[in-house]
């Protein structure tokens, strides 16, 4: 029997690349007003799916879909996949890393820049009149801006985005660039000119502070009320990578009470965020749809990769991105008694990438 695949994400797949390969393929966008039970009747029956971010694939969608091998989303996060479940299951959760690497790491530079040459504030005044007509707020704006030359720059998190934001900042002359990341060597660090800092220094020592690691239980509500607090009153934090891994209501009241300077957020911990949500009414905030990764280029080759995981997973071949290695013993296992979801379907584990 023919393989079956559904896309049910943003990404426009190339279904003459499944047709030549025999598999069928199906094509349902599904979204945040997507019921629980109708994504798992769209992907019930299927061997591979390309999903997008909701609903979230969780343990009751992964175990209601006996013949499920393989779920694959563009870009890097794979939060909104239960990835313990998929690796019991033996379920491959695949990624396409590095597709937007360049686009949120100038996004994050454009945030932190907004915040300190004060464009928005700047250009409000010009448009409003006020270069002509209220010479003292235009000359107050001088007192406010501010240079990176000399800071210091703290990056949490240094994989790829972090890497490409340490390259970028680079260029602007910072004293120093720390970072924490407990996962990996000072050695890598060294090739980015960035020196491997604990939390804490990080925290008291930055002036600018940017978020770049995956929402996992250890980043969650990383920054928070204790981490903020510990944090230089003149500090610009930036979070281009997950919601959750900001505490809303501790930052809110950081920016409030001014314990923190301003911060430029990409993510929230609800998305899309309510329009009511306090977070918008503070003026030293910016926020910005989760569209950091995004650009024509990204999206068009995010969605190629993740259509190609999913044909390479399902035809034997290793995929661009894993997120859960672990599941390749959890397959191995299932061969070698009861081969289940993966009858027939020959081992990518052993065969050559392209
Ligand atoms: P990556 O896997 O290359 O790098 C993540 C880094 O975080 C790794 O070096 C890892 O060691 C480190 N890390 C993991 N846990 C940590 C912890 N507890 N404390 C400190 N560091 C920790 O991923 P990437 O490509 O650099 O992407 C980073 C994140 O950016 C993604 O996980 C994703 O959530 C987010 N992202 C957001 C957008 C967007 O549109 N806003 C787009 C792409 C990626």
């Amino acid at each position: 029997m023919a393989l079956k695949v559904a896309n049910v994400s943003r990404a426009m797949a190339d279904t003459s690349m499944f047709e030549a390969a025999g598999i069928e393929i199906s094509q349902q966008l599904v979204g945040p007003n997507t019921s629980k039970a109708d994504y798992i009747d769209i992907l019930r029956g299927v061997d591979g799916a390309m999903i997008g971010t909701l609903p979230l694939t969780d343990r009751e969608v992964l175990e209601a879909c006996p013949n499920l091998k393989i779920v694959s989303r563009s870009g890097v996060g794979v939060d909104s996949i239960d990835l313990p479940a998929a690796t019991a299951l033996g379920i491959l959760a695949c990624n396409t890393p590095g597709i937007n690497t360049s686009e949120v790491a100038d996004h994050a530079m454009a945030l932190l820049l907004s915040l300190t040459r004060l464009v928005r504030e700047t250009d409000g005044a010009v448009k409003a009149g006020q270069w002509s007509d209220n010479p003292q707020r235009i000359a107050a704006f001088r007192g406010q801006l501010r240079r990176i030359a000399g800071s210091t720059v703290g990056i949490i998190g240094l994989g790829n985005i972090g890497r490409a934001f340490a390259t970028r900042i680079r260029g602007f002359g910072p004293k120093r660039i720390v970072s924490y990341d407990p996962y990996i060597p000072q050695t890598t660090a060294d090739l980015y000119g960035v020196q491997l800092v604990s939390l804490d220094e990080l925290l008291t020592t930055a002036d600018y502070i940017t978020i770049h690691t995956p929402a996992t239980s250890e980043t969650h509500h990383l920054i928070n009320a204790d981490t903020l607090a510990r944090m230089k009153p003149n500090a610009i934090l930036i979070n281009c990578a997950r919601g959750p891994i900001v505490d809303p209501v501790a930052l809110q009241i950081a920016l409030q009470a001014g314990q923190i300077e301003a911060a430029g957020l990409d993510v929230t911990e609800q998305e899309p965020i309510d329009p009511e949500d306090p977070l918008l009414g503070i003026d030293n905030l910016i926020v910005t749809p989760h569209i950091a990764g995004a650009s024509p280029v990204s999206g068009i080759e995010g969605g190629r990769k993740q259509a190609e995981n999913v044909l390479l997973v399902l035809t034997g071949r290793s995929p661009h991105g894993l997120a859960n290695p672990e599941v390749i013993k959890t397959i191995a296992v299932m061969r070698a008694t009861n081969a289940g979801r993966w009858e027939g379907v020959p081992d990518f584990s052993t065969a050559l990438a392209l």
